[in-house]
């Protein structure tokens, strides 16, 4: 137990540094890519350049993605502290994700019934809620499926429940969750649960991993409230 909580520790470090490094670069990233698309649609280059032009538009985008995994909400310096209950963030990050659903054949469900509510920092809950539909969704992508999002409470705690019918992971996958840059993925970054877990940590809260190959698996949240 010790070993995990440094490492956590170690993590919330690192998953704040970076969403401030990918706050500096996003801008960059966006005028970049800007300029070469324009590039891109001249005439006067060679089939050689714009295969340069493409493969850099390639690179471009896997920053991007390293980004969008800490930062696709708010500023990681401004502070956007409430008090409240989670309905907002799991209803409005259901919301942005469900294009993203629907193009997997993933149907979203979501049932709330908390009454407790937390203080906590907006932005990176929603960015949270994000990374972990988003995982459930891309388990699903090859046949379908469904996401169910569960917030309730008990005794004094607020439970999230988020269960997919995907995958699934081994005992040896699960264990390796949050460590940077760990990813099954052609094109993941390693990064999303890295941000989960520091995320729940700074709530105090834990997450326990019930998964089972070919069946899927289910995050169950549990977050204390004063
Ligand atoms: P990425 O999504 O970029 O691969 P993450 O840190 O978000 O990085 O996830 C790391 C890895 O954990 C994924 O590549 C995947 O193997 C595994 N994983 C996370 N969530 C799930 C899930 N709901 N079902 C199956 N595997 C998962
Ligand atoms: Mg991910």
């Amino acid at each position: 137990l010790r070993d995990k909580l440094v490492t956590t520790e170690q993590m919330n470090v690192i998953s704040e540094l970076s969403a401030s490094i990918s706050h500096e670069i996003r801008n960059p990233l966006t005028v970049t890519s800007g300029f070469l698309q324009l590039l891109n649609k001249s005439e006067s280059i060679t089939p050689q350049e714009k295969w340069y032009i493409e493969l850099s538009l390639q690179e471009l985008n896997r920053a991007e993605k390293i980004v969008s995994d800490f930062l696709a909400f708010g500023k990681p310096q401004s502070v956007n502290m409430v008090h409240c209950n989670f309905k907002d963030e799991t209803e409005y990050v259901k919301n942005i994700i469900t294009p993203y659903a629907n193009l997997h054949k993933v149907s979203v469900e979501l049932n709330f019934s908390n009454t407790l509510s937390k203080t906590y920092d907006k932005n990176q809950v929603q960015q949270c809620l994000l990374n972990l539909y988003k995982n459930a969704i891309e388990a699903m992508k090859d046949n379908g499926g469904i996401l169910s999002i569960d917030v309730s409470s008990q005794d004094h705690n607020i439970i999230i429940k988020i269960k997919d019918t995907g995958i699934g992971m081994s005992n040896e996958e699960i264990s390796r969750l949050g460590k940077p840059y760990y990813s099954t993925k052609h094109e993941g970054t390693g990064l999303g649960m890295l941000m989960v877990f520091s995320t729940i940590n700074k709530l105090d809260g834990k997450i326990e991993v019930t998964s089972q190959v070919g069946k899927g698996t289910t995050f169950l949240i549990t977050i204390p409230t004063p």
